[in-house]
């Protein structure tokens, strides 16, 4: 009797009442899964895993991103320290560890620890999607500092959980740019992608006295850095992807691209807007800590 008096109170709405009615219920589910909206697509430069403990404009750029995103249903990162050749890795931890994958910094940053879980549900997902490449789920990996460093003040809760695609090193500009491309759709499911590299990166020519600044003091750093910039506000994604032919200072600004291919995976998966440039510097004269938001 309760449903069938409810069906003929419902049907007896007026049709004004019916529309707010309508629009009501899809406020409270909006209200009830925020998780489910369509999430942006970030590019990060990273720079030295010190930013981890330090307090600067970088991270206090960081740390006012965050707070500005929607809190998503997981975080997918393609990291520029987790290269792997002939496949594509996929973590699929339940809590993945924190990998301290570098040496000689403070005891401090040694003992850093990021605890965010894992999400292998959505990493199995992921490694659906992708077609490009065999896709290998494994717990063999966790968050490297390419992670854990920037999460640490973008979601410094850790309450999300992380997962990381590795970076196939054999591969060239195009087949990253297909894998990023077939990554987008779980944007739709509430998941962040992160690319975590450098646009700039020479450790070789870095000197450490160089302040951070906006204007770099290397001119072909500057050079490089403006060049990308220029071509990503066009969406000249083929011109990014054969990064070698952009400018001349390529060969200085990239000497390896392990830095340089998670922006073509966060430029795959952003889809056919234009970026914003939520941040830029370089620090140590060669790195540029540029970071981009897609949409
Ligand atoms: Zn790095």
């Amino acid at each position: 009797m309760t449903s069938r008096r409810l069906f003929l109170e419902t049907t007896a709405i007026s049709g004004v009442s019916a529309a707010l009615l309508a629009l009501t219920s899809a406020l409270q589910a909006q209200a009830a899964s925020p998780k489910r909206t369509r999430q942006p697509v970030l590019f990060i430069g990273h720079g030295s895993p010190m930013n981890a403990i330090r307090t600067n404009a970088f991270t206090s750029a960081l740390s006012n991103w965050g707070k500005r995103l929607q809190a998503p249903t997981a975080i997918l990162v393609v990291s520029a320290h987790w290269l792997t050749r002939g496949a594509t890795g996929i973590t699929a931890n339940e809590q993945p560890p924190t990998i301290h994958d570098f040496s000689g910094f403070p005891r401090q940053l040694h003992e850093m620890r990021y605890p965010a879980k894992g999400h292998p549900e959505l990493a199995l997902a992921a490694a659906k999607l992708i077609k490009s490449n065999p896709s290998v789920p494994t717990t063999q990996w966790g968050l490297d500092h390419g992670t854990w460093t920037v999460l640490h003040h973008l979601f410094p809760d850790a309450n999300v959980p992380v997962f990381q695609v590795s970076i196939d090193y054999d591969k060239p500009g195009a087949f990253h740019y297909a894998v990023g491309r077939e990554l987008q759709a779980l944007r739709d499911q509430g998941v962040l992608i992160i690319g975590s590299g450098n646009i700039v990166h020479n450790l070789r020519a870095t000197d450490r006295g160089t302040p951070d600044s906006k204007s770099a003091s290397r001119p072909w750093a500057q050079a490089f850095d403006a060049s990308v910039k220029a071509a990503l506000d066009q969406r000249e994604d083929k011109a990014l992807q054969a990064y070698l032919a952009l400018d001349e200072s390529a060969k200085m600004a990239v000497p390896t691209p392990d830095h340089y291919w998670p922006l073509i995976y966060a430029l795959g998966a952003a889809g056919d807007t234009a970026p914003t440039h939520v941040f830029e510097e370089f620090h140590s004269g060669t790195i540029s800590m540029r970071c981009l938001q897609f949409a």
